[in-house]
């Protein structure tokens, strides 16, 4: 039943049996952690055989040697493994080294002070510089903007992604925009996977938008569903060839979890126009990338059947998780009006949105009692939720056992907060 529907007593009553619950709870000295999506032991342990994969045999498919310097923009073998993963042809891709966040980052970089087309198409060019940010969304997406001087304006997410009339509306409306965040498939936190219709919106932007706009289009999940016949992601590429766009999109991967967190391979995909520019750019910062991972990954992923089959293996691992902390707010608190929340079908992210102005409160709550959840917050530009209504949970890392148990004082601190705040509501607090 929804609690407003509840009278003052009955909500007493509970308000009593939840506080002697989670008296229990804190005496039981809880050491919980659901705070950040890394992959859990067991799955990174998946890609062991990477360590010695290559026998000693050292030579690409055209004959490099990968223990030497060189191939800035990644092996042959390597395009051809990723470019699908990104929806890209091989002349569209660059493999770099370990991390797609740094790709993000010195693309951004590289737009901001060098110019994608030379100085006078750098951003910095102009006294200001503006960000859309997709929200809720990933806290290290809004750090890069925070962190180079890139104003941030929130847009709302919806299940089928960002709220597309609102962005079209503001990019047309003001050229200091210059980008926009993306995570298409099992975005970071929703889950949401982007829609058809909003797809082809964002590959349009780039006829929208001032000059040298940017959908930075960071599909970290792009494999990674729970269930087979999950949703698919249309290709963002083939809408940005239909509209003459292509500059406008960069899209990031990486290996980061299906092989080895911050010890996979990072790719990006963009025009053969941005390509050239941005690893002429990254020509100043290094030699080449890690080759000789590049092609330890070729070795043990193989190809689009061999990704599927590992992801299959990651999928095992997970779906307990997800639905163990599924089931429990569908349990505990569906139709009680104290949280909303979408069940993903892939990705590693649960958003809760709870009832108006209690995220910081419940994750204050759980943190008393020994549960670490992120901070609320942190999926919002600057780190300020106005609603103070989302809280992102990352269950891939812990042991289903504690999982389990977080997910339990979880929806108990939610409870806590809620039926507190709904009788404060009443002047019966
Ligand atoms: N993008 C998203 C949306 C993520 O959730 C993460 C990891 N949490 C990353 C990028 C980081 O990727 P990488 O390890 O390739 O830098």
């Amino acid at each position: 039943m929804n609690i407003e529907e509840l009278s003052i007593d009955a909500l007493a009553t509970q308000l009593k049996e939840l506080e002697a619950s989670y008296s229990e709870l804190a005496a039981c000295k809880l050491a919980l952690d659901l705070t950040r999506g890394k992959p859990g032991m067991d799955q990174v342990a998946l890609s062991d055989s990477l360590d010695g994969i290559l026998g000693g045999s050292y030579r690409a498919e055209d004959g490099t040697d990968v223990r030497n310097y060189g191939g800035l923009d990644g092996l042959p073998e390597a395009k051809r493994l990723f470019a699908p993963l990104l929806g890209a042809s091989q002349d569209e891709i660059l493999i770099g080294g370990n991390s797609s966040l740094t790709l993000m980052y010195n693309v951004i970089d590289f737009a901001l002070s060098v110019g994608l087309r030379g100085p006078e198409s750098a951003w910095g060019n102009s006294d200001q510089v503006k960000f859309l940010c997709p929200v809720p969304g990933y806290d290290r997406h809004f750090a890069i903007c925070e962190h180079l001087g890139i104003e941030m304006l929130s847009v709302p997410m919806l299940d089928t992604g960002p709220d597309m009339d609102a962005v079209e509306k503001l990019v047309a409306e003001d050229p200091t925009i210059k980008g926009i965040w993306c995570v298409p498939r099992f975005s970071n936190p929703t889950g949401c996977v982007y829609s058809d219709q909003t797809v082809a919106r964002l590959a349009r932007l780039g006829q929208q938008a001032g000059e040298h706009f940017l959908v930075m289009y960071d599909n970290a999940y792009a494999v990674h569903s729970l269930y087979p016949g999950a949703t698919e992601l249309p290709s963002i590429r083939d809408y940005c060839q239909e509209y003459g766009t292509l500059d406008s999109v960069f899209q990031f991967g990486s290996t980061s979890k299906i092989t080895f967190a911050g010890a996979g391979v990072a790719f990006l995909a963009s025009s053969p126009e941005n390509l050239a520019a941005f690893t002429q750019h990254l020509g100043y910062q290094s030699i080449g990338p890690d080759k000789v991972n590049q092609l330890r990954h070729v070795k043990l992923l193989r190809d689009s059947d061999g990704i599927s089959a590992h992801m299959e293996q990651h999928a095992a691992l997970l779906r307990p998780r997800f639905e163990a902390v599924l089931a429990t707010l569908e349990r505990e608190l569906a139709n009680t009006g104290m949280g909303e929340w979408l069940s993903p079908q892939g990705g590693y992210f649960i958003a809760f949105t709870t009832r108006q102005g209690l995220a910081r409160e419940v994750v204050s709550l759980a943190k008393a009692i020994g549960v670490a959840l992120t901070p609320a917050g942190a999926t919002h530009p600057y780190g300020v939720d106005p609603d103070d209504q989302t809280i992102r949970l990352a269950p891939s890392y812990p042991s289903l056992e504690d999982v389990q148990a977080t997910a339990d004082a979880f929806v108990l601190c939610v409870k806590l907060a809620s039926i507190r705040q709904e009788l404060g509501r009443r002047g019966a607090g």
